[in-house]
């Protein structure tokens, strides 16, 4: 079982319980400084062009969803001073609330480069300080270069081939997730053609190997894995095979924002895959939108039937599963991968049609 795309952030944080702030800042790496109480208190006092920016965005999101904003509720009086810091003025809110269909507790920075010097936050070494990390630097900067020198080795292999910065966040990456990283781009180049709003791998605490295994965040074109709290360095079969069918599901959900978009996943879903009784009459003009939410119709006689008892949780997830499985029996006809490794995958259910479609769509090779 995967994070959902909804409020996967909140499970990601296994120190983060009912009673703590209602909303808390994302820490890119170890050396960020986050706001202090008396410097968000202050911000909160003034009037933000920033955040006359993105209020209205925030509104019409959630508007969506049938959820108005009470910007004095306790939620959001908690991220309002948030949203109206913009350290460098550029009108960008430096700190956003992850939003999917519903808001998460936890916020990240908005603009990608929070002290305006020219170093994306995430390489730079203090992203609040202009004066400092101005040089960009050429490999990963060493505030994000692994310990162990084999993570370290494959850390650098993944950045360098595929532009994917790994990065420890509340847990170590850990060796052996980080080879079938490899494995699986090594296998599949095209897919970081396909996912282009992937671009980081955060090591988490909150993930384990079996139930909660990684999750995607749209907003941070990240994903987020399990770590060396979860994984040994070394992984069996079954376990290698396990975390490559999660592994593209969650690129499954990136590739659906970047190259599928809501017509065609509600045309064909719809008219192909039984999904039809979801859609009200309007059309969804979103992929964020209540349809792409909502569960498999139970009375709907489809041809075929959804791939997995996960794939009928929405819209979302049916996409993540056959993405999945079309990658590894790509995966599988190119010899690495072994087919008896993944039975009950949804790879034998997969029929040709949605096959077809995921592999127009995503652009497969040959
Ligand atoms: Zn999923």
């Amino acid at each position: 079982m995967k994070v959902s795309l909804l409020g996967g952030m909140a499970a990601l944080f296994p120190n983060a319980k009912a009673q703590d702030a209602p909303c808390r800042p994302f820490r890119l790496h170890a050396g960020v400084r986050l706001p202090t109480s008396e410097e968000r208190r202050q911000a909160d006092a003034k009037t933000s062009p920033a955040f006359d920016n993105i209020r209205g965005e925030i509104e019409a999101t959630l508007a969506l969803h049938g959820t108005s904003v009470d910007w004095n509720g306790e939620f959001w009086k908690c991220v309002r001073p948030y949203l109206k810091l913009d350290r460098d003025g550029d009108g960008l809110s430096d700190w956003t609330v992850s939003i999917d269909a519903a808001p998460s507790p936890v916020l990240i920075p908005l603009d990608p480069d929070l002290d305006g010097d020219g170093v994306e936050n995430l390489f730079d070494v203090a992203p609040n300080d202009a004066r400092l990390g101005s040089i960009t630097p050429k490999g990963l900067p060493p505030h994000l270069v692994a310990r162990d020198a084999e993570t370290r080795a494959l850390q650098l292999r993944i950045y360098e081939r595929y532009g994917l910065v790994a990065v420890d966040n509340s847990d170590a990456h850990s060796p052996g997730v980080l080879r079938t990283v490899d494995e699986l781009l090594e296998g599949l180049p095209e897919i970081m053609r396909q996912a282009r709003g992937l671009r980081l791998l955060f090591a988490f605490a909150g993930h384990d190997a079996r139930h909660d295994q990684a999750a995607y965040h749209r907003q941070m074109r990240a994903l987020s894995l399990g770590g060396r709290k979860s994984y040994p360095d070394r992984l069996d079969a079954a376990a290698r095979a396990e975390l490559l069918h999660t592994l593209a599901h969650e690129i499954g959900h990136a590739v659906l924002f970047d190259l599928v978009g809501p017509a065609e996943l509600q045309n064909f879903a719809s008219h192909q895959a039984g999904w039809r009784d979801v859609f009200a009459e309007r059309p969804e003009t979103s992929l964020l939108g209540p349809a792409f939410f909502r569960p498999f119709p139970r009375r709907s006689v489809s041809t075929p039937a959804p791939l997995s008892p996960y794939a009928k949780r929405n819209l979302h997830e049916w996409f993540a599963e056959a993405y999945a499985a079309t990658a590894l029996k790509r995966l599988i006809a190119r010899g690495r991968l072994d087919a008896s490794q993944v039975r009950q995958r949804g790879i034998e259910r997969l029929d040709e049609n949605t096959e077809n479609w995921v592999k127009r769509l995503a652009d497969f090779d040959g």
